[in-house]
């Protein structure tokens, strides 16, 4: 969530969908993107969710978000 120009293959992305479960990966409509390396996802905001998607986004959202990145670890 930091301003880095990264090539797409070093992002994650993540979706709401419409009953408001979080998906990684490629969807329709907007996303939120954030840096694969670095611990970027640890300074995603809710904010910034709100302003990725242009939809109103509460913390839950946040905890949801960096529950995904963090379960794709091996
Ligand atoms: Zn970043």
């Amino acid at each position: 969530m930091c301003r880095t120009v990264r090539d797409d293959t070093e992002m994650l992305r993540a979706g709401r969908d419409a009953q408001g479960t979080w998906y990684l990966g490629r969807g329709v409509g907007r996303g939120v993107w954030w840096c694969a390396v670095g611990g970027c996802e640890e300074e995603v905001r809710v904010a910034h969710v709100a302003r990725a998607l242009r939809s109103a986004a509460h913390q839950s959202d946040v905890v949801a978000l960096k529950g995904l990145s963090t379960s794709k670890r091996p």
